[in-house]
């Protein structure tokens, strides 16, 4: 069996509560009383004291030890001080934070009150992800974001104060009304403040979202007919690569750049492949689980569980491999409140990772190490796929060097078909032949 990251654990918590909606945001968050706060962070806190137990039923390795935390949304500054003191006694209790763990909090500036920074600081967040989106007022505002540029300088004036300097800023390119010039400005402005880290996304308009309902069905509420071509869009997103590129943030995944030392250890390890437990709303986990061979074939995490807890492993079981589970729970806040909400579980074959394990490395410009591929998975299932590279580099998407596969500066901006390639192997063959 094979276990990646050393045997330490990424945990992430979803709050999914914001002060207002933005416009394009089709995720599961949303305006909520503050009396659901509490409530939720019982759940949260009953969720992570029972995880253990929870692992165990399904015969996956939970590593006691962490090295990352992430608290996402949703904008987990809303919580009150002392919500967040008990969900950090809870991981605390339950898990072992390594002293140099990276521990991240999403902030949406100016909402981040003087009791709560210090509450963070207390638990030990020692790295701030601002949700800054344009440093531009009237994009921002035009964006549902409550904040001013005057604001967010403000703030990460605060947390440098406070003694958290480990800060990212993120930034849409796309925003409807956005500019090239008005882009430059919040480029501008990203890099005079100097934080460490920048995480720049191409908009992506779901028709879930407000924006996306008007893109469809027309109206002029959110300015759906500012929205950029994305020509113009996939243009800002190269100078952006650009600006920052000297500017000393290198960009290390296709949405991501920092300086040296800075990148996220909690992102990378998604890219990575290493193991993480999802906790909260829509929150997902990914969990390894050894895998056997038995006389009736490959036997997966819970049954291998059931059959090591229940007899003495016999000859005809071998260890070949590692599953990996995943698990996603319920979207629904009051389902998940009255704990009555399922969570999507799946096992992830060793085929199914080795597809992962394209679309996740080629996201990092460190890329895909193909030897160490083949060691992993061997030739049955690499060998198929060095075909759809080979072919993505003749066509210029994919850098392949003879060791590792890497997208090309055209490819970032089509990642996701690249990535339905590894994916489909067999439908992208139909498709080049037509
Ligand atoms: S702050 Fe984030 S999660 Fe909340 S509405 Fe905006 S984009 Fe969505």
């Amino acid at each position: 069996m094979k276990l990646r990251g050393g045997n330490a654990l990424g945990i992430y918590i979803s709050i999914p509560f914001c002060r207002s909606k933005c416009t394009y945001c089709n995720f599961a968050s949303g305006v909520f009383l503050a009396s659901d706060h509490a409530r939720y962070v019982e759940r949260v806190i009953a969720d992570i004291a029972g995880a253990r137990t929870w692992s165990e039923g399904r015969g996956t390795e939970l590593p006691r030890r962490v090295d990352t935390v992430y608290l996402g949304g949703g904008t987990p500054s809303l919580l009150a001080p002392e919500l967040v003191a008990q969900l950090f006694a809870t991981m605390r209790a339950e898990f072992d934070l390594d002293v140099d763990a990276e521990i991240t909090m999403e902030c949406a500036p100016g909402q981040l009150p003087d009791a709560t920074l210090a509450a963070l600081v207390a638990a030990g967040v020692n790295r701030v992800s601002l949700g800054v989106q344009s440093f531009v007022d009237s994009e921002a505002h035009a964006s549902g974001r409550l904040h001013s540029r005057a604001i967010v300088e403000a703030d990460l004036k605060r947390l440098r104060t406070a003694g958290i300097t480990n800060l990212n800023v993120d930034l849409i390119a796309g925003l409807a009304g956005q500019t090239f010039a008005s882009w430059e400005e919040s480029l501008e402005i990203l890099i005079a403040s100097e934080v460490p880290h920048a995480s720049v996304y191409m908009l992506e308009v779901d028709e879930d979202s407000r924006l996306g309902r008007e893109m469809l069905k027309g109206g002029a509420r959110y300015r759906a007919r500012l929205v950029p071509h994305e020509d113009a869009i996939a243009s800002m997103y190269e100078r952006a690569i650009e600006r920052l590129e000297a500017a000393g943030l290198r960009q290390y995944e296709i949405s991501n750049f920092c300086r040296p030392g800075f990148a996220s250890r909690h992102n990378l390890r998604y890219w990575q492949r290493r193991p993480y437990l999802g906790v909260g709303l829509d929150a997902s986990s990914m969990l390894r689980a050894p895998a056997m061979h038995c006389e009736s074939g490959l036997v997966s995490g819970r049954d291998f569980s059931r059959a090591r807890t229940e007899s003495p492993l016999s000859e005809s079981f071998a260890p070949v491999d590692s599953l990996a589970l995943r698990a996603t729970t319920t979207d629904d806040l009051q389902a998940y409140l009255a704990g009555t909400g399922a969570s999507e579980i799946e096992w992830l074959t060793p085929a199914q990772q080795h597809e992962e394990a394209w679309f996740l490395g080629l996201r990092t410009n460190e890329g895909v190490d193909v030897a160490a591929l083949r060691a992993e998975f061997g030739e049955e299932l690499v060998d198929p796929a060095m075909e759809t590279a080979k072919r993505m580099t003749e066509d210029g998407l994919l850098d392949f060097d003879g060791a590792r596969a890497r997208l090309t500066a055209r490819g970032r901006l089509i990642s996701n078909e690249i990535f339905q390639e590894f994916l489909q192997p067999e439908v992208a063959e139909s498709s080049r032949r037509t």
